[in-house]
């Protein structure tokens, strides 16, 4: 199958379903890990395709969401600099600080720029010789690369005037911490694009450790639901393993050229998940060869008291704990208009996706 129209195809789908229900017995729990399955799989409605015995969790695969409110507050803190030109993905905008956002920040004059890629920023720093430019990184192995590629080309072109804010993150370290914390999962529906750039390697250990499956997924109906079976069918024979099931863009050893780029530029750090809390060797900073460039090395900036709001339960959302339904100010005080936590705000975001499409669950 080539085009998407196959991988929504009706009696596919269909079929899928029916086996899934033949091949079900046990009472499971299954786990996506990225903000595109979050998305997709309420989209779709999958849920209710599956039977009662298969029960699905959103677990911390929204970048936006796993974020410390203290990396948006210091952020925020840099673009308050009068030389500083702040530089985002527009996901970032409306993300709610301790007492501010991006969003109010240009409101009272703040330089924050909406870039497609980390070159536009790069471009923007060439352009502003006086200022001071700053990229908010963030997101997972999907994402990094992109900004490894932009430090590489800042150093050849010998810029001084452009930094990273980094708040990238690995996967494979929350995915083993969930377990670790006792959260009921029987497999994993392992994400699609982190696995384009990783491969199969950083799941390898987790069949053997934990007992559970990783299955590879991609985005469409078909892709979710065969997944599904597969991981059923592991659960069900108590095989687990890691398999590939969105072939058409995973390869086992992932992109090569993309992985030497992220380990000649980041070294690895512990570092903080919504949820989650710390994390040992769960983050990427840039490399003492490349600190010249490092956001949070160059450039001083005081930062406000971090506060978190009470009400929001996102860290249990990110930990497949709790569903969107069960926050008091779900679909009330938040929405995607008016949003109280990250998890509303990105489109990736539980809340949010939980918003669009399944207000009820
Ligand atoms: S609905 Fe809003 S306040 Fe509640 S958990 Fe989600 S983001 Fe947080």
């Amino acid at each position: 199958m080539k085009y998407i129209d196959e991988y929504r195809d009706r009696e596919l789908v269909s079929r899928l379903v029916s086996e899934i229900q033949k091949v079900s017995r046990k009472d499971i729990a299954l786990m996506e890990v990225c903000g595109g399955h979050t998305m997709a799989i309420q989209k779709f409605g999958i849920p209710f395709l599956l039977p009662p015995t298969i029960h699905l969790l959103s677990g911390p695969g929204c970048p936006v969401c796993v974020s410390s409110r203290k990396y948006i507050d210091q952020a925020i803190a840099y673009s308050r600099l009068d030389d500083v030109i702040i530089t985002t993905f527009g996901d970032l905008i409306r993300v709610p600080g301790s007492t501010s956002s991006f969003e109010k920040e240009i409101a009272a004059g703040a330089d924050v720029r909406i870039v497609f890629s980390i070159l536009d920023a790069l471009k923007i720093a060439t352009e502003n010789p006086e200022n001071r430019v700053v990229f908010l990184g963030i997101g997972f192995e999907t994402t990094a690369p992109g900004s490894a590629a932009g430090v590489l080309n800042a150093a050849k072109q010998g810029l001084t005037n452009f930094f990273l804010f980094s708040s990238h993150k690995i996967m494979q370290p929350a995915m083993e911490a969930l377990i670790d914390e006792g959260v009921k999962i029987d497999g994993y529906i392992a994400p699609g694009h982190v696995s384009t750039i990783t491969g199969t390697g950083i799941y390898k250990d987790i069949p053997a450790k934990f007992g559970l499956g990783c299955v590879i997924t991609g985005f469409e109906p078909v892709d979710l639901l065969h997944s599904i079976l597969m991981l059923t069918r592991q659960v069900e024979d108590n095989k687990p393993e890691v398999a590939i099931q969105y072939k058409r863009a995973v390869k086992p050893e992932g992109n090569l050229k993309a992985k030497k780029m992220l380990d000649e530029v980041f070294d690895l750090r512990d570092d903080w998940w919504r949820g989650l809390g710390i994390l040992k060797k769960s983050g990427l900073v840039l490399r003492e060869k490349y600190s010249r460039f490092d956001a949070e090395k160059m450039i001083d900036v005081e930062v406000e008291e971090t506060r978190e709001d009470k009400g929001c339960i996102c860290g249990e959302i990110l930990k497949g704990l709790k569903k969107p339904g069960d926050c008091k100010l779900f679909a009330k005080a938040c929405t995607p208009s008016d949003p109280f936590g990250a998890c509303m705000v990105s489109n990736e975001g539980a809340c949010h996706a939980y918003y669009k499409y399944n207000r009820d669950g």
